[in-house]
């Protein structure tokens, strides 16, 4: 099995608010924008209208590799409130 189909099994239940904040005063300054290219589910993406990074937060693995990968400290990284989030299936 594959990482994309195994990714494919994981559930998710979604909160209402977001538990990653972008501070777009800070990222609009990164012309890495590292992001958009090591989330591994490929959650960021800039708004083609407002040119803003925005982040699909539902369907986050919790993996933090974005928060690392912000060299700049655009994102305040949290966990999601307990019973919202990925829930992995093992085995
Ligand atoms: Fe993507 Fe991982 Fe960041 Fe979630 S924590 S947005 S899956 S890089």
């Amino acid at each position: 099995m594959n990482i994309e189909a195994k990714l494919g099994l994981d559930a998710f239940i979604l909160d209402k608010e977001t538990h990653i904040v972008i501070h777009q005063e800070i990222c609009k300054k990164c012309e890495a924008k590292y992001c958009l290219y090591v989330c591994p589910g490929r959650l960021y993406s800039i708004n083609q209208e407002t040119g803003e990074m925005a982040l699909e937060f539902g369907g986050c693995l919790e993996c933090g590799t974005c928060m690392i990968a912000c060299v700049d400290g655009a994102l305040d990284w949290n966990y999601p409130r307990g019973g919202f989030g990925v829930q992995y299936r093992f085995g």
